[in-house]
């Protein structure tokens, strides 16, 4: 991307009411616009970030067989009556809206009912089980608070993916595929080392649910660590039966504040019962299909990463998530000139900064943006036929021989 071609700039100073870091360094940076505290719009830096999270969860979901679909945001309000989940005393954060025509709708907290209700055009037998099926779709929860940046939206993306098993070993099986997966994708995302699978609060039908929780001042909960981390529970069920449940009812624990970036929870039947989701096993008889649970806050894990890793230059992102793995930078005429070369060599990892600005800007705009490498090629560097590199993360530079960094970029 040229930086002279897009419409993003960078802004010197956040909204005001922007108190959450990630939210004042996204919006400063051009990844992100406020329109209203919890509804953002994303512009396309930070489209890239989204893609690339995304682009890893798909990855680990298609491996233990996910299949992805998109569904409906404007919801009937059917199955969810069936559910009582329709009710505002149920769920305090409905937004709902009236047809033309007559007759209520909801936009889509969540979609366990509306997932369920739909597999019962396809599931009618054992031979049509297990099913697992994921989306990336925008919910609508009419949050009372919202002031933690993106972390926390009205409007946000979310990944949610739905298990459907003839079998408790079945669920019991792919909840642990889940829990691996999603290992892999936190590692991948630079926060493996810094985030925990949490025991949290169940329901009807299983004791416990898991959270995978980041550790973040700015995050919403507080959880409990024992001293090898290998017992880590939400501040909700952080109590002696539930430590003498796990058997570490001797063991010393610490707290911190963390953010929630994804749960994972066995349904059982909770939502399949009511709906009547049944199939007809081997023996003819008929059953009600094992359901499971698994979401990640996509939209949330960008506000995640921006703030866990930012310093005060701005954003500091992993490789693996950044809209561009290099920012270029040519100074004088013929470093401009071999800039644009090294840039038409593969324009879709670089962010060429060839505006008409110092050298002094465009360096603190590639340090806002949080681009992991910078290059500069100047008349200078050029003298010896060679580039200067510097890491975003540590401040180390280092020069590169112009044929090494072409071998490189492409
Ligand atoms: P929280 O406890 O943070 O309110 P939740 O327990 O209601 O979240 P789920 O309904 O299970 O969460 O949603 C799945 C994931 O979506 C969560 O783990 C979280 O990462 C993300 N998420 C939930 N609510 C929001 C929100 N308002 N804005 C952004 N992400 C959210
Ligand atoms: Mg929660």
């Amino acid at each position: 991307m040229r930086l002279s071609k897009t419409f993003i700039k960078t802004l010197r100073d956040a909204p005001k009411d922007e108190t959450a870091v990630n939210g004042a360094l996204l919006t400063r940076a051009g990844y992100v616009h406020k329109e209203i505290a919890g509804v953002y719009d994303y512009l396309p830096l930070g489209m890239k970030v989204i893609e690339n999270i995304k682009e890893i969860i798909r990855d680990e979901l298609n491996k233990i067989g996910c299949e992805e679909v998109n569904m409906a945001a404007l919801q009937n309000p059917e199955p969810w009556e069936k559910t009582g989940r329709f009710s505002d005393q149920e769920v305090d954060i409905w937004f709902k809206t009236e047809l033309a025509s007559g007759g209520e709708l909801g936009l889509a907290p969540t979609h366990e009912e509306p997932i369920t209700e739909l597999m019962k055009s396809y599931i009618h037998s054992y031979k049509d089980l297990p099913v697992y099926v994921y989306q990336f779709q925008t919910k609508f929860r009419n949050e009372l608070r919202a002031k933690s940046g993106i972390l926390r939206g009205r409007e946000f993306l979310m990944k949610d993916l739905y298990s459907f098993s003839a079998s408790e070993e079945g669920l019991d099986t792919f909840y642990v595929e889940v829990e691996q997966a999603y290992r892999r994708i936190f590692d991948r995302l630079g926060i493996g080392d810094c985030t925990y699978e949490t025991f949290a609060s169940g329901g009807i039908f299983s004791k416990y649910s898991h959270e995978f929780q980041t550790v973040l001042p700015i995050g919403e909960d507080t959880i409990y660590y024992n001293a090898d981390k290998s017992v880590v529970l939400n501040k909700e069920v952080f109590n002696d039966e539930v430590l003498e449940d796990l058997g570490a009812a001797n063991e010393k624990f610490e707290t911190t504040s963390a953010a929630e970036v994804g749960n994972i929870f066995k349904l059982k039947f909770k939502y399949s019962e009511p709906l009547g989701l049944k199939y007809i096993d081997e023996s003819n008889e008929q059953r009600t299909v094992y359901m499971g649970c698994y979401g990640i806050g996509v939209s949330r894990l960008m506000g995640v990463i921006a703030e866990k890793f930012a310093d005060k230059k701005g954003l500091v992102w992993p490789e693996t998530v950044a809209p561009f793995k290099y920012y270029l930078v040519g100074i004088g005429e013929r470093g401009a000139k071999k800039a644009e070369m090294v840039y038409t060599a593969n324009e879709s990892n670089i962010l060429f900064d060839d505006r008409d600005k110092r050298p002094g800007e465009k360096f603190a705009d590639a340090e806002l943006m949080g681009i992991p490498y910078r290059i500069v090629i100047s008349d200078k560097t050029l003298k010896n036929n060679q580039a200067e590199v510097t890491v975003r993360a540590t401040g180390e530079t280092r020069m590169i021989n112009l044929d090494e960094l072409e071998q490189e970029v492409l």
